[in-house]
């Protein structure tokens, strides 16, 4: 698939991916890749020559859509409760394991880990300290479609995932999704977890779909799209 380079500053680029993001982040002495799409070719590369400097790979989460150039790595910043889910995906690659207050320094630059299960067990964020933005993977999305069907993937969890990352919402102005709309306010993290607890009443009535040959049902909670299990 096509893929195109945004500039954001001079340390932080976006990876535009057909509807697909990565993000590279530098530092004084090192550089951070989030995530490998599906088939950017060469996206170390890519990394590299941007920032100049040594680069480290993490990922948001196993889904494919993540991971998919992971083995242009030997090893990768990982949450460990992804790793049934990226032993799924038959990739090869060591994971580094990073949890919940975890912090990376690339030189001038600090970032802290958030967990947000749900989406996955093992789904983190990744704050920017002094910039005030998080880049949040896929639990929260506007104008997108959340994968909440099929192995590894709890609305309960979701919801107290979203929670807990409501706790957090003093420490950044803006979200930046691996979907749907960029940047995201911080506002939109309750919007999504109020319109994942109706779903779980029933309130909302879903709609029957079918989703990567599986048959779903799909709710529109306004902000977002919850693709859930039928
Ligand atoms: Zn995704």
């Amino acid at each position: 698939m096509e893929h195109k380079i945004i500039k954001k500053d001079d340390k932080t680029w976006i990876i535009q991916e057909g509807d697909i993001r990565m993000f590279i982040l530098a530092g004084d002495e090192k550089a951070l890749l989030i995530d490998t799409g599906l088939s950017v070719e060469n996206v170390r590369g890519i990394a590299e020559s941007l920032t100049g400097l040594p680069v480290f790979l993490l990922n948001t989460h196993a889904d494919r859509d993540h991971t998919g150039c992971n083995e242009q790595f030997d090893c990768f910043f990982m949450h460990p409760a992804e790793t049934p889910n990226f032993e799924r995906t038959g990739k090869k690659g060591v994971i580094v394991p990073v949890e919940e207050g975890d912090e990376i320094d690339l030189g001038n630059r600090k970032l802290r880990i958030i967990h947000i299960p749900g989406h996955t067990p093992g789904s983190i964020g990744v704050l920017d300290v002094n910039r005030r933005v998080l880049i949040s993977g896929d639990p929260v999305q506007q104008n997108g479609a959340i994968f909440m069907f099929g192995e590894q993937r709890s609305m309960e969890d979701y919801v107290r995932g979203l929670e807990h990352l409501e706790g957090y919402i003093d420490e950044f102005d803006e979200l930046w999704p691996s979907h749907g709309d960029l940047p995201v306010a911080p506002s939109v993290i309750s919007e999504v977890r109020l319109g994942a607890e109706d779903v779980l009443a029933g309130k909302i009535n879903g709609v029957p779909k079918e989703v990567h040959g599986s048959q779903i049902t799909a709710y529109d909670i306004g902000v977002a799209t919850l693709l859930c299990e039928q």
